[in-house]
């Protein structure tokens, strides 16, 4: 795991997401999870239609580390 806020976006390769499922607003990092927020460890201003290599699905957080 990337330190918090340890990643800039070129990092992480954070880009345009391909389809739904792995869009920031449905990754366990993002907050809040509006249309744009921030993530926990990405810098700057994340948009929701956006992914990057850090992708965690929301509904798997559970036992894992990260916010519930
Ligand atoms: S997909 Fe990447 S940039 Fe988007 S919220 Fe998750 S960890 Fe952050």
């Amino acid at each position: 795991m990337p330190a918090i806020w340890g990643l800039s976006k070129t990092a992480a390769s954070y880009r345009q997401a391909p389809r739904p499922e792995v869009r920031c607003d449905a990754c366990r990092f993002m907050f809040p999870r509006l249309a744009v927020g921030g993530c926990r460890y990405v810098r700057g201003v994340i948009g929701a239609s956006y992914t990057c290599d850090q992708f965690a699905p929301v509904r798997s957080a559970r036992g894992s580390a990260g916010p519930p």
